[in-house]
């Protein structure tokens, strides 16, 4: 999509500090992290948000790379939360699917 800033970061037309990538998704820092750790993980074709996502096997592999982001970032035994903010009321600014992959601190429960 054009005018999408996440489109653009996938494709490397707009710079991030990129974490890691497979064909398909890619994972990078967010630019106002809200814990010591926050990445985002994208799949590099635009889809807006959680609803529009029919593909079962490129949600399996997003959840793979928060994995894989995880380990590489060392959250992976301290544990991490993995979120993806759908909608107005789930908090969603940027429609175009992704996760947050948090970590770092205690995360608090219920949130905000
Ligand atoms: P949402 O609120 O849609 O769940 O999350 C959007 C996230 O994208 C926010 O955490 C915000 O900080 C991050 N973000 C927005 N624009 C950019 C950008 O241009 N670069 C990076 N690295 N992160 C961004
Ligand atoms: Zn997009």
């Amino acid at each position: 999509m054009n005018d999408c800033v996440f489109c653009k970061i996938g494709s490397g037309q707009i710079p991030s500090r990129m974490v890691l990538q497979d064909e398909e998704v890619f994972a990078f820092e967010d630019l106002n992290p809200q814990a010591p750790v926050h990445v985002l993980v994208i799949p590099k074709r635009h889809v807006a948000a959680m609803n529009e996502l029919q593909d079962s096997a490129l949600l399996g592999r997003l959840f793979h790379v928060a994995n894989l982001v995880a380990q590489k970032k060392g959250i992976a035994a301290s544990g991490y939360r993995v979120v993806a903010n759908t909608g107005k009321d789930g908090g969603q600014t940027v429609f175009h699917l992704h996760l947050h992959v948090l970590g770092g601190r205690q995360m608090n429960w219920p949130p905000g």
